[in-house]
């Protein structure tokens, strides 16, 4: 691109590139730069094991990333990205053999947890009917105005989502079963689980299972990525690869400079320019816990003593809910511990094109104290060994990143914080610091679009969305949303 862009976004994760997109929607010229070697930040897919097996570094399943009001418009399908989804959405082995199972059908799901599934089905069946409007709820202001129909659905949605997660699965369940089933869809928050709002991210995250489900892309997350790439080059715009931003005067001149990145970069780049209360703000803006990654090569499926597990895109390993509790309060107080909460993904159930030859990949990581370089290794397979006895022995290769490396990899993942940011109800109210608008900064032209912004973690879209938004109004004058432009005919 000879002459400046319209707009700049510094990041091409997904965040960066849906900011790209909306604004080259408006008709704007952009540039996305990235410091990576390719395009997709948390959307990553590479053979890190061995040659031919496809690894998603970090986002593997996207239940958001089907629900979501931006990738709703943006449209999958139309872009060439078939999201395959499994039989069983996510699964939480229990001792002997036993395990509690979330389908995507609400009733086939309740029919599996006894004497709870009719508490189960009255505390889901009315937010699955509603569950594009819940999720527009939880996903933008929560000023927006509601639809009258699902207000209802909402409002019980809200009570229930702010209190903890084990007084919600007390409250509602007697068994460990349907407990256990919604500490585990919790426990992805990255926050100790008697916090307060933990109810909520397991309300929406089990809702989704039974609404647009909880799908994985055929052949890697990357394949979403490429997808997004491919559209903002199709609309004129650019994004160069291999560039990282250190000053933001490099960018004198541009109208727009959004930026994918954590508030403490922003506060870096921006240097002196910058006044000093937004910085001292970013300073008590706080990082939780970090994560340890890992990625196997299999020469066999995981062989999980229960059968339902060996079908589940997801699977939530920790024992019963109090076991999942505990293994969550030692990352959030700093502590490791040896019996942690395993979220692992076996994408090869639905996907065999990830590995050759009929050969397997497996995906997993556990919550460790923020920007620890433990290697937890051994701690995972034992988890994992105990509801599946055998699995050490389908073990082809693994690779492996502590948190400090799950930072070099990329930035955004601060002490390995990979939700940019802790997500607690504080921090959810005020991202990354108390603004009116958040997503706008004391520097005319310049936006904050990562998930450092409400709402948050996860691949969504939704931050840049709204920082585009945000930009588009502040910098050029465009009120009205312009819708995404879709896909060219084939
Ligand atoms: C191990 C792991 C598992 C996860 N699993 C899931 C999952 O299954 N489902 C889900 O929905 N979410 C998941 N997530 C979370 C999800 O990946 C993130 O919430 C999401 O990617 C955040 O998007 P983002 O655009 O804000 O930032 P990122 O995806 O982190 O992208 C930021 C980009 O900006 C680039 N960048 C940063 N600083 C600069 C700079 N100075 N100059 C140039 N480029 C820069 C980075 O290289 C990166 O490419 C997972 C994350 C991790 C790490």
């Amino acid at each position: 691109m000879s002459s400046k862009p319209d707009a700049v976004v510094v990041g091409a994760g997904p965040n960066g590139l849906a900011a790209a997109l909306r604004l080259s929607a408006a008709g704007l010229q952009v540039q996305v730069v990235e410091r990576a070697d390719r395009a997709g930040g948390g959307m990553r897919t590479e053979e890190v094991t061995l040659p031919g097996f496809a690894h998603d570094i970090c986002s593997a399943v996207h239940p958001m990333g089907v629900a979501s009001p931006f990738f709703r418009e943006f449209d999958w399908a139309s872009r060439g990205v078939r999201m395959l989804h499994p039989e069983v959405a996510y699964a939480h082995p229990l001792d002997g053999g036993d395990a509690a199972v979330a389908y995507r059908s609400l009733d086939r799901t309740a029919a599996g947890l006894g004497a709870d599934g009719a508490a189960y089905h009255r505390l889901f069946a009315q937010l699955v009917e509603h569950g594009d409007d819940v999720i527009d709820f939880f996903l933008s202001s929560a000023f927006r105005r509601l639809p009258t129909s699902s207000i209802p659905a909402i409002t019980r949605f809200a009570l229930n989502a702010l209190p903890n997660v084990r007084w919600l699965a007390h409250k509602a369940f007697e068994g460990e079963h349907a407990r256990a089933l919604i500490g585990g869809a919790a426990a992805h928050g990255m926050l100790d689980l008697t916090r307060p709002l933990t109810a909520g991210l397991g309300l929406v995250l089990s809702m989704l299972a039974h609404h647009r489900g909880w799908p994985l892309p055929e052949g890697g997350t990357q394949r979403m990525a490429d997808a997004m790439v491919t559209a903002i080059e199709q609309q004129g715009g650019t994004v160069e690869l291999g560039h990282e931003v250190t000053d933001l005067r490099e960018f004198d001149g541009v109208p727009a400079v959004l930026l994918d990145t954590t508030p403490e970069a922003f506060v870096s780049m921006a240097g002196d320019r910058l006044p000093g209360g937004y910085g001292r703000w970013v300073r008590r803006y706080h990082h939780g816990p970090g994560v340890f990654k890992i990625d196997w090569a299999l020469s066999d499926p995981v062989p999980w003593t229960n059968p339902d597990v060996r079908r589940a895109g997801t699977v939530h390993i920790a024992g019963t809910l109090a076991e999942t509790i505990a293994g969550e309060a030692a990352p959030a107080a700093g502590r490791l511990t040896d019996k942690p909460y395993v979220l692992a993904v076996q994408p090869t159930v639905v996907d065999p094109t990830r590995a050759p030859e009929g050969k397997h990949v497996f995906w997993a990581y556990v919550h460790v104290p923020h920007a620890s370089t433990v290697d937890m290794t051994t701690e995972i397979e034992a988890q994992v060994e105990r509801f599946a006895p055998g699995f050490r022995d389908t073990i082809l290769a693994r690779a492996t990143k502590t948190a400090p490396q799950m930072q070099d990899w990329n930035p955004n993942n601060l002490g390995g914080d990979i939700s940019n940011g802790e997500a607690s109800l504080r921090q959810m109210l005020l991202r990354p610091v108390p603004r009116w608008n958040t997503y706008s900064t004391p520097l005319d032209n310049v936006f904050l679009a990562s998930a450092a912004t409400p709402p948050g973690p996860a691949v969504h879209g939704m931050c840049g969305d709204n920082a585009a938004q945000t930009a588009l109004r502040k910098v050029f004058g465009v009120r009205d949303l312009p819708p995404l432009r879709p896909a060219p005919p084939t």
